[in-house]
């Protein structure tokens, strides 16, 4: 080009300098001549570089064509304009049948919609994003894809177009499931490994710091496993291991873990329990279940475990170091015998000893006839007559002897037990009334009812049923509740308690004043009777305190229309004082201890219901100590469990 324009100066300056007429036609000549070689110079370039371009495009198609990843292009609204071979392959649908259609046709994400919120935002920012997900094949398989996203923009900055690039990782992904799988499970049992146990336990320890449950660990080994391996091989090996895998595991509670931690130990996480020893109770199943005979090579062979169990907060506040405390306990067990527990504080082992020497005993006590009622009456003060009784369970056990209730309601409330149990003295209070007969005994009788028993949904009609199979009236039934049951759930429990009083059964709280309770909640609870806890009954005649809550008790229940019975009374004094503060009802070994049913049918037939020759003449004696103040609205905590 510049050699040309050159010479078309230098021509330009000849015709300059010798204007004569044949040359000036000569010039035009060799001008038109110049101009039409200069033209067919610029066309052949623009030719060439046609072909380049077209080249390019060929060559990029190809490409497109050749590659092994999905590239599909859209407009802005998803209308595909092309797909790749690749696309083709991977999804199984032709060219023809996407061309045109939405993206929606193969790419139906399952990932809750946030990849179209991707591809909002990229049609908005012009950003490139990748993501990934599962596309769906036309023969409805699905298949892992990553992919990346690249908006492409005019040249006044606004989308136009996507192209996804997308990439089959199914198997890559299934490679990669399968080691992650590997890293955090044993292959043999399917448990999870020691590593993945260490850190479910942390997880459940960060949980339940914020909900205030308890967490045990528990490590349990096969005592003798090596005794398997050398007798009969490492493939019966693991076969012990896997049937004790599958035993730990129907075992143990729904939401525990349960690991093997190495050879033949294994490890559980218990959950949720609300006291340590209650690990005592699933470490006994897991051992128990244990002991059934394990087929090996066509022969029974006889297993034992040890268990060591670390308890959380008090044993360590860490995965860590509960893990290194219950091995110290399983240590501990195993140089005990086989077939041993061992919790890491000793404090709890004496508990759960007891727990489990308990447990075991209850499981059995129903359905071994060993518990019994027995019936404390209570009397008016005024008159001294009865005024009704409170029936009593009482467990008669062959190595224990007559259990009182306190000794093993705990454990039957812990064990969910107390549901059947209640029902039993439940129906036996009702059959015991029946046979009295109304003329004998026509007061009502008191039942305790447990907080468990309340929030279980067959109560209302364990009790109208009770009531019906013996034709009884409602009226002489009462149930003691504890003030503990508002302490857990006010609105459930107050519910509840009106609808048994639709029943036409009365309510009694029993223990009043030991647990949370303001006297003002009195009257929004659906009561009739108020029982005055026994430690204000034994104090009475020397603490003025206990004398004034008495009063204030007495009179606010007496405002509401609300009897009191006074529980506890052993003396004369103490009957006296609670009569002068006028106390409606009493009950005590003052009057009688809690009898057995022919006793108290003797007791009943004594002049005004009392036993011939007993107790003494109701005078009032000056009281020793008068109540000076009045508390309307008392806390006490003597005692925590709610019954
Ligand atoms: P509670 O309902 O407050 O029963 C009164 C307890 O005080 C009884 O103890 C009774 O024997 C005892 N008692 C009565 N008079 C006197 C006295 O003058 N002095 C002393 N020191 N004690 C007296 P027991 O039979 O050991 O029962 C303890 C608790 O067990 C009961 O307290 C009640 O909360 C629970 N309980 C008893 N039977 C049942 C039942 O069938 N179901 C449920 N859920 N709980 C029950
Ligand atoms: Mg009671
Ligand atoms: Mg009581």
């Amino acid at each position: 080009m510049e050699s040309m324009a050159k010479a078309w100066l230098e021509f330009w300056n000849g015709i300059t300098q010798a204007a004569s007429r044949e040359t000036m036609v000569a010039s035009a000549a060799v001008i038109v001549v110049a101009l039409i070689v200069i033209i067919a110079a610029q066309l052949f370039v623009l030719r060439g570089r046609r072909r380049k371009t077209e080249e390019r495009v060929r060559r990029a198609y190809e490409t497109l064509e050749e590659t092994w990843d999905l590239i599909l292009i859209t407009d802005r609204k998803g209308k595909i304009e092309y797909i790749n071979k690749a696309g083709e392959e991977t999804t199984g649908y032709g060219r023809e049948e996407l061309i045109g259609n939405g993206r929606g046709a193969w790419l139906p994400w399952r990932d809750d919609g946030k990849l179209l919120k991707e591809i909002q935002d990229a049609l908005r920012s012009g950003e490139p994003f990748r993501a990934s997900g599962l596309g769906t094949k036309k023969n409805g398989e699905t298949f892992q894809a990553d992919v990346a996203v690249h908006p492409v923009k005019n040249d006044s900055g606004a989308v136009t177009q996507l192209i996804f690039t997308a990439r089959d990782v199914t198997r890559q992904k299934k490679l990669e499931d399968r080691l992650h799988y590997m890293a955090r499970y044993d292959v043999l049992t399917g448990l999870p490994n020691r590593t993945y146990f260490a850190h479910l336990l942390k997880q459940q320890i960060a949980r339940t710091n914020q909900e205030k449950r308890f967490v045990s660990v528990m490590i349990l080994d096969l005592d003798r496993f090596k005794y398997v391996n050398d007798v009969f091989g490492f493939e019966a090996g693991d076969e012990v291991l896997k049937w004790t895998a599958d035993k730990l595991r129907a075992t143990v509670e729904k939401e525990d873990i349960v690991a093997r931690l190495g050879s033949d130990e294994f490890g559980v996480v218990h959950i949720d329990h609300v006291q340590p020893v209650d690990a005592a109770s699933v470490v006994a199943r897991i051992l128990d279940a244990v002991l059934d005979p394990v087929p090996v090579e066509g022969r029974e062979l006889a297993l034992t475990m040890s268990a060591g169990i670390s308890v959380h907060r008090q044993d360590g506040e860490d995965a860590e170091t509960l893990i290194q405390n219950a091995d110290i306990a399983l240590a501990k067990a195993k140089s005990l015998g086989r077939n041993n527990v061992q919790f890491y504080s000793q404090d709890i082992n004496a508990r759960a000893s007891e727990f489990v020497f308990m447990e075991k005993r209850l499981f059995s006590a129903l359905k071994n006839d060993e518990y019994l009622v027995y019936y404390q009456p209570y009397h008016q003060l005024t008159t001294s007559k009865v005024a009704g009784a409170e029936a009593l369970i009482k467990w008669r056990n062959t190595d224990l002897g007559l259990v009182s209730p306190s000794r093993f309601i705990p454990t039957l409330e812990d064990t969910g037990m107390i549901i059947d149990v209640g029902e039993w003295v439940l129906k036996t209070s009702c059959r015991q009334m029946k046979e009295w007969g109304k003329g004998k005994y026509p007061h009502p009788l008191s039942v305790n009812l447990s907080l468990i028993q309340l929030r279980h949904k067959y109560l209302l009609n364990m009790v109208s049923d009770s009531l019906s199979e013996f034709k009884l009236n409602p009226e002489r039934l009462t149930l003691e509740v504890t003030e503990g049951i508002f302490m857990h759930d006010m609105e459930f429990s107050t519910a509840v308690l009106k609808r048994l009083k639709d029943i036409g059964v009365s309510i009694s709280i029993d223990d009043f004043g030991t647990g949370y309770s303001s006297l003002s909640y009195l009257k929004r609870l659906p009561v009739d009777n108020v029982k005055i806890d026994i430690s204000f009954v034994r104090d009475i005649t020397k603490d003025p305190d206990a004398a004034s809550m008495v009063t204030a008790i007495t009179g606010m229940a007496r405002s509401l229309n609300l009897k009191t019975i006074a529980e506890g009374i052993e003396t004369e004094e103490q009957l006296n004082v609670l009569r002068l503060l006028r106390c409606d009802m009493g009950q005590g070994y003052y009057f009688s201890p809690a009898l057995p049913p022919a006793d108290f049918a003797q007791y009943l037939s004594g002049p005004d219901g009392l036993p011939t020759g007993g107790p003494v003449q109701l005078k009032a004696a000056p009281m020793k100590a008068a109540p000076t103040k009045t508390k309307a609205a008392t806390t006490t905590k003597t005692k925590t469990r709610t019954r």
